[in-house]
């Protein structure tokens, strides 16, 4: 049993409550169940690839392009629950190229899609903006109208699979 919810510490006291008391009554998996029925079926590098190229040429068409798209199993929640956004620079020929890499934790291989969904829309809002300020969470929203809920419902399902594993088992 958790004391503290980590991945909710910057929520209100009563959403906190309200995901301890879920964990305490073992109904956070059928709570996660009833709100996502089943995963999504973007399991493969070359389906996660497309899938975030579809959102970007819909959405950010002039950002930097994308060198690669992949699930990352490195990537442990507890470091970092929000996927890894990284820019390798290489030196090609006599040039020093900066690639823009959109890695996402392999625990979302198997998750709802939504969730996929807003970790996505977070990796891609940070090719044009690098921290969490105001414009990047507007762009966030600009992508996924919903994404703030859907954070939190990230956030939510984080706690389960780290107590858990996946909610579909
Ligand atoms: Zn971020």
């Amino acid at each position: 049993m958790p004391r503290t919810l980590k991945y909710l510490s910057h929520y209100s006291n009563d959403i906190q409550q309200q995901v301890m008391k879920l964990i305490k009554e073992e109904k956070l998996q059928s709570y996660l169940l009833g709100q996502f029925p089943v995963p999504h079926e973007i399991t493969t590098d070359k389906a996660l690839r497309q899938y975030t190229l579809a959102l970007k040429q819909q959405f950010l068409k002039k950002s930097a392009p994308l060198s690669q798209v992949k699930y990352d199993d490195k990537i442990h929640i507890v470091n970092n629950a929000l996927g890894l956004h990284t820019y390798v620079s290489r030196v090609q020929g006599n040039k020093l190229k900066s690639k823009n890499e959109l890695r996402i934790g392999s625990l979302f291989k198997k998750a709802p899609e939504a969730l996929l969904k807003m970790i996505v829309v977070h990796e891609l809002a940070h090719l044009k903006e690098k921290d969490h300020n105001k414009a990047f969470y507007k762009l966030c929203e600009h992508m996924l109208p919903d994404y703030h809920q859907l954070e939190l419902m990230t956030r939510i399902y984080l706690t389960e699979f780290e107590n858990n594993g996946d909610i579909y088992l």
